[in-house]
């Protein structure tokens, strides 16, 4: 049963430089989750075409699969994508209210892209295929396809948290929201949380009493964890740390991941334990992300003001706290810090799940991770420290915690995160997606 898979990110782009092309590959979990089931299966993939030299490839066939790009302007990009997709619907999904931005043109050109999908779908599809709508940036799509008498099943995978209903209800556009998505005969989350909160947004802002719960799955998204063992065991020491402690993260630079709290809960814990002091050093690695939107720009100073701050206040010409790096990291050089990190902290704020999380539970032999509540991989990772991200005491002692920590509690938290990994893995995920678009649904196509 072939899929047509549409999400905003697609597998690579195409960017122009000088007079040539040159191929530029997706960052995140989920584009790359997805790029394994199409070379396996084959397909149509409906993505934005978003490299300066997409235009050149509207249309392309890749491996084993078809790739087709929407294609959008300066000004559709802005509405659409840094407007409503990240400064309306980004920050209200991650509780993020005094950043919501409510602006009805962004919203306008949200419904101008989700139609131009919808137009590219329809020229992708036939009677069997299964159409696999991916993420918040393409909410309206089900509905529009539904409208124009599209009956084939739709399946809708959510992959950022699901707000409270009240909290939802503050978006203007909420009943045209999630109406659009509960066209579609199927909706995953990551949690049953965002199951809950999903299925009684629904009933709160539409009013309708109908058996939507029934319709929504919590799959949680999982990953290639023998991929990842395996490259791991090869992985070399990747710096020169002369005895001390590894203490590890790495995440796209976005407000949501706690970025700011963490390091100020490095500050924390070297003022309530001076004498860790040069004894670990934390490599905190910063993914460049959204860099066109202002927000984003700004976080990023206040960041770097506080790591210059602290390293400034505790370092010394031998040692820094906290070895900062704003780029992305290459597979290689992220495994061997995920195999060698005594401790890796993943503290976000707010997260949908977090694959760095079930990665670093891949790669390591004897790390302890420090995961925050409010990850959805939470529900996934008991053996982890959970900590709240708001306290900078409790990360502190955390951190403590996972430095002191013995061997043998190490391994019974370690075991406990490897079986859900491992069992979780990535083919469990497509599976269970993949039994959805087989099996009988309610009929939603009316
Ligand atoms: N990643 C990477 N290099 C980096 C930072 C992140 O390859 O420098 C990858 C990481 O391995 C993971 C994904 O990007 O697969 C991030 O997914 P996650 O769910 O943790 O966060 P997101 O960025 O999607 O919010």
């Amino acid at each position: 049963m072939p899929f047509t898979v549409v999400s905003t990110r697609g597998p690579f782009s195409h960017e122009r430089v000088g007079g040539t092309y040159r191929i530029r590959y997706s960052a995140g979990g989920v584009s790359s989750s997805i790029s394994r089931l199409m070379d396996h299966e084959g397909g149509t993939w409906v993505c934005l075409g978003d490299g300066s030299g997409d235009q050149a490839f509207e249309v392309e066939d890749h491996g084993n699969y078809r790739i087709s790009r929407v294609i959008i302007g300066r000004k559709e990009t802005r509405g659409f994508y840094e407007g409503y997709a990240n400064s309306t619907l980004w920050p209200l999904f991650h509780y993020f209210r005094e950043r919501v931005n409510y602006n009805q043109t962004n919203f306008m050109y949200y419904e101008i892209v989700n139609k131009l999908f919808a137009e590219t779908v329809k020229r992708n599809i036939d009677a069997n295929t299964t159409i696999w709508v991916h993420d918040y940036q393409l909410a309206l799509l089900p509905g529009m396809l539904r409208n124009d008498g599209i009956k084939n099943r739709i399946i809708f995978s959510w992959h950022i948290p699901w707000v409270s209903p009240e909290f939802f209800s503050l978006l203007p556009e909420s009943r045209q929201l999630i109406q659009g998505i509960a066209r579609a005969d199927a909706i995953t989350v990551h949690t049953d949380w965002y199951k809950t909160n999903f299925v009684n947004s629904y009933r709160f802002v539409t009013g309708s009493d109908d058996s939507i719960d029934s319709r929504v799955f919590h799959i949680p998204l999982g990953i290639d964890s023998r991929y990842y063992a395996s490259k791991a065991k090869h992985a070399h020491y990747p710096l020169d740390r002369r005895d001390r402690k590894l203490i590890f993260s790495v995440d796209r630079l976005d407000y949501t991941k706690g970025l700011v709290n963490r390091v100020l809960a490095v500050e924390k814990l070297l003022s309530l334990y001076p004498d860790l002091a040069e004894k670990f050093i934390y490599v905190m690695a910063v993914n460049p992300s959204r860099a066109s939107v202002r927000q984003y720009q700004i976080f990023r100073r206040e960041l770097e003001f506080h790591i210059g701050r602290i390293n400034g206040e505790f370092g010394n010409v031998n040692w820094m706290p906290i070895v900062y790096m704003y780029k992305r990291l290459g597979e290689s050089s992220l495994i061997s810090f995920y195999r060698h990190a005594d401790v890796a902290l993943v503290t976000p704020l707010s997260d949908g799940l977090n694959l760095v999380s079930k990665e670093f539970v891949a790669c390591t032999n004897d790390g302890v991770l420090i995961l925050s509540k409010f990850a959805g991989a939470a529900q996934d990772l008991k053996g982890a420290v959970i900590v709240n991200p708001n306290s900078l005491e409790e990360m502190a002692n955390a951190i403590r915690q996972a430095l002191t920590m013995n061997a043998e509690e190490r391994a019974q938290r370690l075991a406990m995160m490897k079986g859900n990994v491992e069992k979780k893995n990535l083919t469990w995920w497509l599976n269970r997606v993949r039994a959805l678009a087989a099996r009988k649904l309610h009929e939603n196509s009316s």
